[in-house]
């Protein structure tokens, strides 16, 4: 069923996995280049060529050009990626066809594959990470859209009028309640105690902890992140008539602690949406990679599925 290099480019590393068929032959991770997209091409070339593949997938944490070859808008990682020819460069450099897909669609795919939504068809997906992203899938295909823009849950209004985000608005759901914005929350909050340390900067991680521990202004911190999420997800379900959500990403253990408010979050909407389920991803870490896998191969694998 082919085989292919999948990698998921993220604000501080990328993350790669080698498939042949339904089989991961190698996974791995190394620091996002942080000079930019020329030396991110390079770094990818680098693990394609010495990788016998048929195909590379690239999953973004951002928007591609209509015709999937460019990327657009990538809200978290600094350079200059409007209109940069991903696609083409990469194809040159490896002489492999090259397939570009956002990094929360790819995590969706993957997830709706081979993860623990393999037995549904209508899902809403959320990635935490430094970023929030998102994916719908219904009657069991990931949506996308031109430039595969379908499903940006980060960037609706959470908190109308509020911070800046990378995307260029303000009070985006992951200007909340994404991993950036949790960690310099709870940054400040320990200078204002002066708590803040100087040789690190507080990490997403760190606010959990205090959070488990009953640090009152952890809890605070998430408390208004899950109502933020808790709302921004009951007006997406309503809308599209769906119950079922699949929560990934790195700084999904954040949403295990806000899980208990999040529920009461989804409002009165419920009324609408009726019992909601939201399941915790079953892939871990590379899912995005394996989703940027499973598609690179122009025959995509069949999947044995319990559907
Ligand atoms: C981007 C999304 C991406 C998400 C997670 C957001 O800022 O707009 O496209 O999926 O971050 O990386
Ligand atoms: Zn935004």
């Amino acid at each position: 069923a082919g085989s292919a290099l999948g990698v998921d480019i993220g604000g501080t590393n990328i993350k790669w996995v080698h498939r042949a068929g339904a089989a991961v032959v190698e996974q791995g991770t190394l620091p996002t280049p942080a000079a930019g997209p020329v030396q991110i091409v390079a770094a990818i070339a680098e693990l394609a060529v010495a990788r016998t593949v048929e195909a590379v997938g690239v999953a973004l944490p951002g928007h591609l050009s209509p015709d999937m070859r460019s990327t657009t808008t990538i809200p978290n990682i600094d350079g200059d990626w409007q209109g940069f020819p991903l696609a083409d460069l990469l194809e040159r450099a490896t002489a492999k066809p090259v397939l570009l897909m956002n990094d929360a669609r790819a995590f969706a795919s993957a997830e709706l594959a081979l993860g623990s939504a393999r037995t549904h068809t209508d899902v809403v997906f959320m990635t935490m990470g430094t970023g929030i992203g998102g994916a719908i899938a219904l009657g069991g295909t990931v949506l996308r859209g031109p430039g595969d823009r379908v499903g940006e849950i980060g960037h609706m209004a959470a908190a109308p009028g509020g911070d800046p985000c990378g995307c260029g608005a303000r009070g985006c759901l992951e200007t909340v309640a994404g991993g950036r914005a949790l960690a310099a929350r709870w940054s400040r909050a320990l200078d204002s105690r002066g708590q803040g340390t100087q040789d690190r900067s507080a990490t997403p991680e760190d606010l959990v902890r205090a959070a488990r521990s009953g640090d009152t202004t952890a809890l605070e911190i998430l408390g208004t992140a899950a109502t933020a999420v808790g709302t921004v997800l009951g007006s997406v379900l309503a809308q599209l008539g769906l119950s079922t959500v699949v929560v990934g990403g790195g700084v999904a253990p954040a949403f295990e602690v806000m899980r208990p408010a999040v529920v009461p979050a989804l409002g009165d909407r419920r009324r609408l949406i009726g019992p909601v389920t939201i399941l915790a991803a079953a892939l871990g870490p590379y899912a995005g990679a394996m989703g940027a896998a499973l598609n690179a191969t122009a025959q995509p694998l069949a999947v044995p599925s319990a559907r």
